[in-house]
């Protein structure tokens, strides 16, 4: 099953982050642009408008020119008098003509008569016809009239050193061309010869706007591409500017390409705002490389620890956490659909910790957990809830058999040992299951279900597995109880009791000792044995106060008893105490008595802890002189051979040997093997569990020292067994409880 972890993806990155600071640059690099370009604009209309004023002044000040240069020679008493002489053409030509011409730049000049007829014409740079004049006639003619009027009524105060005389001009179209027409009239300098209005000659100056003065225009006032043209047709980026007549006629345009300071500096500058942006956008889109470079490092180490967030670092496989989140998820999800939890505890992880040390230990893990991957494959979600416990997801499980195939087949992987720095490991691992939606919906309670599941595949004898049924809860319900029970039970004076079975000499049938039993009298259900409320004690830890009670009882009652020793059984949680062997020798004094009187009783499992304590207290013990008894031979993983390395005093043959005999023959032959090797090593012997005479004689022919059984005395309270001591060595009937 893959993770579900968010991903970083670059459209993300490019949507959020890349799209909006681009969109920004582009926002302003456009509105900047937009500004320049109004501001260009506007610089440029008021260029071209400074231009048209120009033009304006130019032609207003052409007008006032032309009538300037005419008063030149128009206020003249010599002119007064030649133009009234015949036949004078060459001093007309001379004052009035050519020299207007080649001095000012005058295109045309003629004078009138008081008839304002011509009588002398100059036009293209010669004395020309007088018929010439008809073609200005029409436009010359109001203006004359205009100025006699003038000469009529003149203003007092209208001339000063600038304007001589009163004159009348227009601008207007001569022969389709734009022109000045300027009319003077031609008045004495000193006032010494008067003339009215009607004696006047008047003198016609005629400037043409086009050719020449447009030339001019160009170069004096750089107009570029300056034309004149009737209609105003532009072509690109040319202006129009409208020649009117004094009366708002409009005599043409004059078209030009305008100086647009704007534009240019548009296009100067276009280039280099072209390169900024382009540098910004760059700068703009490195920056973006970095902080996506940065942000992608952010995420990841974020990844990283949500990573570690949710997984154990020993295994990288998900954690509680995830597993909780992923069960919710999956239950949520598909409310109906069927699933299985399987709860997984390492059997003996704890004493291959404990013995060979952590590091081992956590390759143990991370080995089981390779073989366990390699089973569930993709069939389901696995997860560490920490230590050796481990939890696996098997969605989809609607057959019971294939969820337990997959519980066989994870046992069967384990059951191999693992090779550890040359040390071969047997562990085995232990499964409870419960399935969804049978034994809940809820995680909590599933969890719960396959943990009860669990408890009962371990106590069932581990390497199991069980899957979880009704009864098991009620079962746990009522372990509960009575682990409180036995609490309440501790701290009571009668419920916890010691009851003893005599040891008798198998030579002669006398009591060599006593062997102190646990009994647990319950106010409702009367008496508990011992192989239920022991491992409940061991498990509470209850076990260490229990067994100081009976090792306390037993010492204190044997101590007037006529017996050799009376024996304990010790717990292997006691023994793995460093200290007990500490406790028990503070007992014994505390109490006076012999500590060779003293048998205790150890099973097998606890002489292998590999940390030592157990092996470390019972040389202790046995330094005191306590002797050590080894419980249950036979039933542990011991092999005849190990006996050998083994620091006991005395070996009890497990009662299921004893109870074989006649019916399988092995056993007779284990037992005897047992009782020779034994001796040979200077153990004695007992048998337990003696029923029968026929087991008793047998047990007597080959050599067992000692014989325990109810053929011989059940176990009974204390002042039974002291009744029964006093009748020593009868086999009397008392009361008994075993
Ligand atoms: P164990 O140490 O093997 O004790 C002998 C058990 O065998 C006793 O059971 C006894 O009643 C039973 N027994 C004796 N003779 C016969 C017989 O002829 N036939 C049969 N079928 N059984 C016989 P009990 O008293 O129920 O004790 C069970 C176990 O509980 C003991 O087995 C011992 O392992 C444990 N135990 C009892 N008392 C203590 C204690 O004070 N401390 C600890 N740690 N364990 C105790
Ligand atoms: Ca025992
Ligand atoms: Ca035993």
């Amino acid at each position: 099953m893959s993770d579900i972890r968010p991903s970083f993806t670059t459209q993300r990155f490019l949507l959020r982050t890349a799209l909006p600071v681009l969109a920004a640059v582009l926002a302003i690099c456009i509105a900047v642009s937009v500004l320049v370009v109004w501001s260009s604009r506007e610089t440029d209309k008021v260029a071209v408008s400074r231009q048209e004023s120009l033009l304006a002044l130019v032609v207003s000040q052409a007008q006032f020119l032309i009538a300037h240069d005419q008063e030149s020679s128009t206020v003249w008493d010599d002119a007064v008098q030649h133009v009234k002489m015949p036949d004078n053409v060459d001093w007309l030509n001379n004052n009035l003509g050519a020299w207007m011409s080649t001095y000012f730049g005058h295109d045309g000049a003629y004078v009138l008569d008081t008839k304002d007829d011509p009588i002398f014409a100059f036009s293209d740079g010669k004395i020309a016809e007088n018929s010439v004049y008809e073609t200005l006639r029409p436009a010359v003619e109001p203006l004359a009239a205009k100025l006699r009027a003038m000469l009529r009524n003149p203003d007092p105060n209208g001339y000063g050193d600038r304007v001589l005389s009163p004159g009348a001009s227009e601008v207007l179209t001569l022969g389709g061309r734009p022109a000045i027409v300027s009319v003077k009239p031609i008045v004495s300098d000193t006032g010494a010869l008067e003339q009215t209005a009607e004696e006047t000659y008047l003198h016609v100056a005629v400037r043409y706007l086009d050719e020449s003065f447009k030339t001019d225009l160009e170069r004096d006032y750089l107009f570029t591409g300056l034309r004149f043209s009737p209609q105003s047709n532009l072509e690109t980026g040319e202006h129009g500017f409208p020649l009117q007549s004094s009366l708002g006629q409009t005599i043409g345009y004059y078209i030009w390409q305008p100086y647009r300071p704007g534009s240019t500096v548009i296009s100067q500058i276009a280039p280099a705002f072209a390169g900024i942006v382009a540098l910004m956008t760059g700068i703009m889109a490195a920056l973006l490389v970095v902080l996506r470079f940065r942000s992608q490092k952010l995420h990841s180490s974020e990844e990283r620890m949500n990573f570690l967030a949710l997984h154990d670092s020993l295994t990288g496989l998900p954690n509680r956490v995830h597993f909780n989140d992923r069960l919710d998820a999956a239950l949520s999800a598909t409310k109906a659909a069927p699933l299985a939890v399987l709860y997984l505890d390492l059997d003996r992880f704890k004493h291959v910790n404990d013995t060979l040390g952590h590091p081992v230990g956590d390759e143990l893990i991370r080995q089981f957990t390779a073989r366990l991957k390699g089973v569930i494959e993709d069939k389901g979600f696995i997860a560490r809830l920490g230590g050796d416990e481990f939890i696996v997801i098997v969605p989809k499980a609607t057959r019971l058999l294939a969820i337990e195939t997959l519980c066989e087949n994870i046992i069967t992987v384990v059951r191999h040992p693992f090779d550890i720095d040359g040390n071969h490991i047997f562990i085995g691992v232990s499964i409870g299951v419960a399935m969804a939606p049978a034994d809940g919906t809820e995680r909590t309670e599933l969890v719960r279900k396959a943990d009860i599941a669990l408890y009962h595949a371990k106590t069932a004898g581990r390497g199991q597995f069980a899957v979880f049924g009704t009864e098991m809860d009620t079962m746990l319900q009522q372990r509960r109880t009575l682990e409180r029970e036995l609490r309440e039970a501790l701290s009571s004076d009668t419920q916890i009791q010691v009851h003893y079975q005599p040891l008798y000499s198998a030579r002669n049938t006398k009591i060599t000792g006593v062997e102190a039993l646990l009994r647990w009298k319950h106010p409702l259900h009367g008496w508990i044995a011992p192989d239920v409320f022991i491992p409940i004690a061991e498990e509470a830890g209850m076990i260490e106060a229990l067994g100081e009670r009976v090792l306390r009882q037993a010492c204190l009652d044997a101590m007037s008893w006529p017996i050799e020793t009376v024996a304990v059984n010790v717990s292997a949680v006691e023994l793995r105490n460093p200290a007990y062997a500490m406790k028990v020798a503070k007992i014994l004094l505390s109490i006076g008595m012999d500590p060779t009187r003293l048998e205790l009783e150890v099973t097998e499992s606890a002489l292998t802890d590999r940390a030592g304590h157990c092996e470390h207290n019972i040389k202790s013990l046995r330094a005191l002189g306590i002797t050590i008894a080894l419980d249950d031979f036979g039933t542990g993983f011991s092999s005849l051979g190990r006996l050998q390395q083994l620091a006991v005093d005395r070996i009890k043959i497990d009662r299921c040997f004893v109870q074989g005999f006649g019916r399988s023959t092995n056993d007779e032959a284990i037992v005897r093997a047992i009782i020779d090797l034994a001796h040979a090593k200077g153990l004695r012997t007992t048998a337990e569990g003696v029923e029968t005479t026929e087991q008793s004689e047998y047990l007597r022919g080959i050599g067992c020292d000692d014989l325990q059984g109810f053929l011989l005395a059940r176990p009974a309270p204390g002042r039974d067994i002291e009744r029964l001591l006093r009748t020593s060595g009868s086999l009397g009937a008392i009361s008994t409880t075993g």
